[in-house]
């Protein structure tokens, strides 16, 4: 069996003059592993573009470690050190995992260290370490920059920003307000467009009184500038100390660091995610499990592009879809349908487990999906074998799908890791509210498994306005008696 790695991948600010982007990265990395004979289990890759970059979130780093550490995958490739971990603690997470799975492997494209080894991991630190003090360096001479022009009164210059008093130090209260209303929408999935709309048309935002027109990175700015957490600023970029620590102004503030960084957070993952205008990707927890009564495609969760912030619309809802190979036919409204399934799901569980009859397994939704990928292989194998297609055919498609297989193979892993977790929990989830509490859809969507096979949604008559319970038949999965 090959090992099967990760490649992991990630873009910062510097990499820009050096031509590293993404796909560089990514196509070396590949290469790489092709010539070491492992396999890529799955490509990790993260942005680091935002405005914090010291407490940078790294979704698909932290997805690696607890992959590596839960024995999904054998390894990582990556570019360099560099783009691998930057801080010490990364790093030393690293080395922790490393020094507990000895099998471990470990390569980089610019062939700069190895923390397979001990002597490499030694090694790592130093690098690390000398990294750090280079863009500390950076930051003292930021700094500089900053007291000369404090010096020179130039940093008293311009007005004072909105959310402040003229004084630049007191909190303007009433501005305050608008800033942390604002904020807290942003979180719950509002875009900056919705409320530089809404500013502009109350007159919010813009301490200069008579300016028409509001632009995007204004407002942006406004909601995410690191001085609402007290962080000086030096061309957009937080000031560091000596010590690596940022830099404290001496105003009042707006927000928490933590406040903030939620909030810079959400705005970058909304770029990051070309799904624009529309709340944050949401998952549907029915998607996958809802079936259309008419012609039995899965039918998936949809946002309701009508549905506004206060308004009685329903938010989402579960469409047959004639893009995914269903009839188009059969629609509901989302939140009943779920809280309908919730509770007959709990109800059947607390009979379950009152009758103490072992719990069913529940089962990994696409495994029929990767049943069909490993199908295509070995009848493409046994083709090309047969010459019925040439090699060089069979090499333009198989790659992809492999990469398709293992893909697969690592979220059944994973959800059958997560289902380990829930059932050690599931059977405290009484009511509906403790349900809907549970951290991830895909936890739900396993205690919803360990019942159902599926959830048919019936045509409702032509005009049917009220929802009915009637329509929605759940498909129990069979008890072993
Ligand atoms: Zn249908």
């Amino acid at each position: 069996m090959p090992r099967k790695v990760a490649v992991y991948t990630r873009i910062s600010r510097d990499d820009e003059g050096e031509g590293l982007g993404v796909n560089r990265q990514r196509e070396d990395c590949e290469r790489l592993v092709d010539l070491r004979g492992w396999t890529i289990a799955k490509i990790y890759e993260d942005n680091d573009l935002s405005a914090f970059k010291r407490n940078v979130r790294r979704p698909d780093f932290e997805l690696m470690l607890s992959d590596l550490s839960d024995g999904l995958i054998d390894g990582i490739v990556a570019y360099d050190l560099d783009r691998l971990a930057r801080q010490p603690r990364d790093l030393e997470r690293l080395i922790d995992l490393y020094d507990d799975r000895k099998r471990l492997v470990f390569s980089t494209v610019t062939n700069d260290v190895n923390l397979a080894t001990a002597d490499g991991r030694t090694m790592a630190r130093v690098m690390v370490a000398f990294a750090n003090k280079s863009s500390h360096d950076t930051s003292r001479r930021l700094k500089r920059k900053h007291l000369e022009l404090a010096q020179q009164g130039k940093s008293n210059g311009g007005p004072a920003p909105y959310g402040w008093q003229k004084d630049g130090k007191k909190v303007d209260p009433e501005a305050k307000k608008h800033i942390r209303e604002a904020q807290k929408q942003i979180l719950a999935g509002v875009r900056i467009g919705t409320i530089r709309t809404r500013w502009q048309a109350e007159g919010t935002g813009n301490p200069r009184q008579g300016t028409k027109r509001m632009a995007h990175h204004h407002v942006e700015h406004i909601l995410t500038n690191p001085r609402l957490c007290g962080f000086r600023t030096y061309h957009g970029e937080i000031l560091h100390d000596d010590e690596g620590q940022p830099v404290i102004g001496d105003w009042e503030t707006i927000n928490t660091v933590e406040e903030l960084e939620a909030v810079c957070a959400a705005v970058a993952e909304r770029k990051r995610n070309p799904s624009r205008g529309q709340p944050l990707a949401r998952k549907y927890l029915l998607s996958g499990i809802a079936r259309c009564g008419l012609c039995h495609a899965k039918i998936r969760g949809q946002p309701n592009r009508k549905w506004k912030p206060g308004s009685k619309a329903s938010k989402y809802s579960y469409q047959c879809s004639v893009v995914n190979g269903g009839c188009g036919k059969v629609g509901r409204v989302g939140e009943p349908v779920e809280d309908l399934i919730i509770d007959l799901v709990l109800e059947e569980q607390r009979k379950t487990a009152a009758a103490n009859a072992t719990p069913h397994e529940a089962r990994w939704p696409k495994e029929a999906e990767l049943e069909a990928v490993e199908a295509d292989i070995t009848e493409l194998t046994r083709a090309a074998k047969d010459r019925q297609i040439t090699v060089s055919s069979l090499l333009q498609v198989l790659p992809d799908l492999e990469r398709q297989r293992d893909e697969l193979k690592l979220e059944r892993g994973r959800f059958y890791r997560e289902l380990k977790r829930v059932e050690s929990v599931h059977s405290d989830i009484r009511t509906r509210e403790e349900f809907r509490a549970l951290p991830t859809i895909e936890e739900q969507q396993a205690i919803l498994l360990h019942s159902l096979l599926a959830v048919a949604v019936h045509p409702a008559g032509r005009g049917a306005r009220k929802f009915d319970p009637d329509l929605i038949e759940p498909l129990w999965r069979p008890t072993n008696q």
